[in-house]
């Protein structure tokens, strides 16, 4: 281990020195660029030539960009930065990336001590904040565009040509504790800061996860354990308006929709998931089974008791009954009691409501037969892994613009395109 930190320490410099001479070069070769204004498009003209640096990962780096203006448009550029993608006085490139990564899984003082650990970089936790939040805004404007471009019916969607018979769609929901701020807290002298003002009722938003699978790659890893060979997941912060537009924009890039394709939605039987699915034609809609029986452990347990072995039976039979598709005679069965008490009777008629106004949701035999699954336990177990697992920790509380953000970081690496973020220019942020 030593060996190796020597070895290391002894090649940084000269990392830094060839990355250096290799920056020199791009600068010595686009030195005769003259870049156009992007409002008038005309040639902009020479201003000046100051010296930059910027953090990489084995030091600083500079370089002697020319400034271009446009005065009539008040326009300027460095082309030799755009080239370089690089932001004077900040952490750019592969640095950036990593620390966007670390601040993606874990909370910013953790991710900065990992970065003292894995990549022996220095950094506070407020500067992998920064990080995150220039990278974080990138990958959330990239998603945006892809859902605002598919949301316009002219646009080219992927070929539907190998769009499969049945795609399976959910989504979930939950509530992030949110930080309400008139101002932004400033360290006086060397006071600590102030500390936060507790939650205060409503400050909350809902953030929801929508999860794209087909049916046929759900594999039984072992006995009524399933896991999906590829699944794909889209985040947001609030209206359920635009989780389905998410969701919509990433089945039509994936071509998964064609004419017809079934699309599969399961649901916690919540209402704004059901107004929303007749955006798709060819539908088959699937009350989550535990949730089905859920209800029916309620009245159980008013009934029979919690814990007793005659709740245990009724329940079980209503989900054998449930399993083999017979809902109507679980329906009719229900109607026949006659509870003695008035809270049971209450009971008794919401079970009944509940199932009948979800009986076309719950042809649970059919379902099977068709390999559709009768669970949304995919879409609950992506959606903690999006959000519970980084943004709902003890204490967490967010800006919208830090979670829409750090969401949009973790998708990226959930679905498995962190490499799309080489691609991405920072989002510099005043
Ligand atoms: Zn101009």
């Amino acid at each position: 281990m030593q060996l190796e930190r020597e070895v290391e320490q002894e090649y940084r410099p000269r990392m830094l020195a060839s990355l250096q001479s290799k920056v020199d070069q791009v600068a010595a070769e686009s030195r005769a660029l003259v870049p156009v204004c992007p409002c008038c498009g005309r040639p902009m003209v020479y201003h000046d030539t100051r010296r930059v640096s910027w953090q990489a990962h084995w030091g600083h780096l500079q370089a002697f960009p020319s400034r271009y203006r446009c005065s009539p448009c008040k326009q300027q550029r460095r082309p030799l930065l755009e080239l370089l993608g690089v932001e004077p006085g900040r952490i750019c490139g592969s640095l950036a990336r990593r620390l966007g990564l670390l601040a993606a899984v874990a909370p910013y003082e953790l991710a900065a001590r990992l970065a003292q650990l894995f990549l022996g970089v220095t950094i506070s936790a407020m500067g992998v904040w920064r990080v995150a939040q220039r990278l974080g805004q990138a990958a959330a404007s990239y998603s945006d565009a892809l859902s605002q471009y598919h949301a316009d019916s002219r646009s080219v969607g992927a070929s539907v040509e190998d769009a499969p018979p049945a795609v399976i769609l959910g989504v979930d929901g939950c509530t992030l504790g949110m930080q309400i701020r008139s101002h932004r807290r400033r360290r006086v002298g060397t006071e600590p800061l102030p500390a936060l003002p507790p939650i205060e009722q409503g400050h909350f938003r809902e953030v929801k996860t929508g999860v794209v699978l087909l049916p046929s790659e759900r594999v039984e890893t072992s006995p009524g354990r399933r896991s999906v060979v590829r699944r794909f997941l889209v985040t947001c912060l609030g209206e359920a308006d635009e989780i389905f537009r998410r969701l919509y924009a990433q089945v039509r890039e994936l071509g998964w929709v064609g004419p017809h394709t079934v699309v599969v939605i399961v649901g916690d039987g919540a209402e704004w998931i059901w107004k929303r699915t007749p955006m798709f034609v060819h539908r088959c809609e699937i009350l989550d089974f535990w949730h089905a029986l859920e209800h029916a452990w309620a009245f159980a347990h008013l009934r029979y008791g919690e814990d007793t072995a005659q709740a245990d039976r009724w329940v079980h039979r209503i989900a054998e009954d449930l399993r083999t598709g017979k809902v109507q005679a679980v329906i009719a069965g229900l109607k026949r009691l006659r509870p003695k008490t008035g809270e049971l009777r209450e009971s008794l008629q919401s079970l009944i409501s509940y199932y009948s106004e979800n009986a076309e949701r719950m042809r649970y035999d059919e379902y099977l037969r068709l390999g559709y699954g009768i669970g949304s336990g995919a879409v609950e177990s992506a959606h903690k892994q999006v959000v519970h697992a980084r943004l709902r920790q003890a204490g967490m509380r967010w800006s919208e613009a830090g979670a829409r953000r750090l969401l949009a970081l973790r998708l990226l690496l959930l679905n498995g395109d962190w490499a799309l973020l080489d691609r991405l220019r920072m989002v510099s942020l005043a």
